[in-house]
């Protein structure tokens, strides 16, 4: 796609590379038909092909309006169009460009800013977060639906390992995990105990920073970034082997700390070290497969009424960091029997804070996604998000878990 930017953004890093994605596009519009939100609107503006137009007017000097912001606002950032385009465009790092930009020139107002600002503030911090949602889950069944679907009920990380081992690893905490589902990383620990690995965590560590990037604030991003890579440093300088990441959310936003990161003197270096040694939980245990399997085949069978299982692979898994099958074959190593789920490249709706800022997009991508997954009648249902997990969790009548508490809990048998 041939373009002239406009001298604002020319001569910026942001506008070679926004230059460089936008002449890789051919226009063929094969990623509009795999946009969730072109199908559910039909508006060549609500998919992929369109929000490029609109970006590049925007770089070559078009003054952006409400409308244009509008249909950046409702793009998920799930990059299932970067899944299906042939010719490699990296959409959603144009879309941060573009998003940025817009943000400054369209200045927001009324509850829209408010919204926005009260998630800024209130996500990224665990202890704030984690108060409002100890305070939440006391009251939870006095809660309208709407709230109350926001807030799972109280639950506890599990028991410890209370074991050390020569192997370790970094868990990243997180900001709204730990209070919403701490046995997520409890479950982790536990079947990485078992592998006779620990899994620490740094202290001073938090959000990863894709709250932040979501609601369009790169430098707070970084911010969250710097901190972490303060944290773990000294674990890695020590041995630690991986920094593991249990919420494919926040996986996709720490492989991308080098590229955040890369003008930045004190961290382009040490970013790039963190990204290399990050690992999605499914990779490590991949890795041990065979120290896995020896341990399942001491462990009763699985009782036939709980061995269907539909997995939700999330977008960030899937097309954020590609890795597609890995999740599979480790429930099926573990026993189940994996159901059939039509459209699995399509997003659920959770995408970060967009269930909160876009719900009537949301709500029909969550009854469409729920439809898919119990089509084959499964027991439960598995991902590996926490989005996901407490977006699909909130209305589906059966129960849905990260996998890693299913691997935990059949080890535990
Ligand atoms: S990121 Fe998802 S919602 Fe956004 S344009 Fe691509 S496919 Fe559509
Ligand atoms: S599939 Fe790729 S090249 Fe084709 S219109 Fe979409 S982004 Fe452009």
């Amino acid at each position: 796609m041939e373009t002239h930017l406009a001298d604002f953004i020319r001569h910026t890093t942001a506008g070679r590379e926004a230059e460089e994605i936008l002449r890789r596009c051919v226009h063929c519009g094969f990623c509009t038909a795999t946009c969730p939100t072109y199908q559910l609107l039909g508006d060549e503006l609500d998919g992929p092909r369109g929000r490029i137009y609109l970006i590049k007017q925007v770089l070559e000097g078009a003054e952006p309006t409400e409308k244009t912001r509008l249909h950046l606002d409702r793009c998920l950032t799930c990059r299932s169009c970067e899944s299906t385009c042939p010719s490699g465009v990296h959409y959603s790092r144009l879309l941060d460009i573009g998003r940025e930009i817009v943000e400054h020139k369209v200045p927001r107002s009324g509850s829209d800013a408010m919204m926005r600002g009260a998630l800024k503030t209130l996500l990224p911090r665990p202890n704030l977060f984690g108060a409002a949602m100890k305070l939440g889950q006391s009251v939870r069944l006095m809660l309208p639906g709407a709230l109350r679907a926001k807030v799972p009920p109280l639950s506890s990380a599990g028991p410890e390992p209370g074991r050390t081992h020569a192997r370790k690893v970094i868990a990243l905490a997180g900001c709204v995990q730990p209070s919403m589902y701490p046995n997520i990383n409890g479950a982790t620990r536990r079947v990485l105990d078992k592998l006779g690995i620990e899994m620490i965590e740094a202290r001073g560590a938090g959000c990863c920073g894709a709250v932040r990037m979501h609601l369009n604030e790169a430098e707070g991003a970084r911010d969250d970034a710097r901190r972490n890579i303060d944290a773990w440093w000294p674990l890695l300088e020590a041995g630690a082997e991986h920094v593991v990441i249990t919420a494919s959310g926040c996986g996709t936003q720490v492989v991308d700390y080098a590229h955040l990161l890369q003008e930045d003197p004190d961290y382009a270096t040490k970013s790039a070290r963190v990204v290399l040694a990050t690992r999605d939980v499914s990779e490590v245990i991949l890795a041990e497969a065979e120290a896995l399997k020896a341990l399942l085949a001491a462990c009763p069978p699985l009782p036939e009424s709980e061995r269907p299982l539909a997995f939700h692979s999330p977008c960030s898994l899937q097309h954020g960091l590609k890795i597609r099958g890995t999740v599979e074959a480790l429930l099926v190593a573990a026993g189940y029997s994996l159901t059939l789920v039509a459209d699995s490249h399509l997003c659920c709706g959770s995408a970060g804070t967009y269930s909160v800022l876009q719900p009537e997009i949301s709500q029909r991508l969550q009854a469409n996604k729920l439809h898919a997954l119990t089509a084959g009648r499964p027991a439960a249902i598995a991902s590996a998000n926490v989005g996901c997990i407490g977006h699909l969790g909130s209305v589906a009548e059966i129960p849905v878990r990260h996998w890693i508490e299913l691997i935990d809990a059949r080890l535990a048998a």
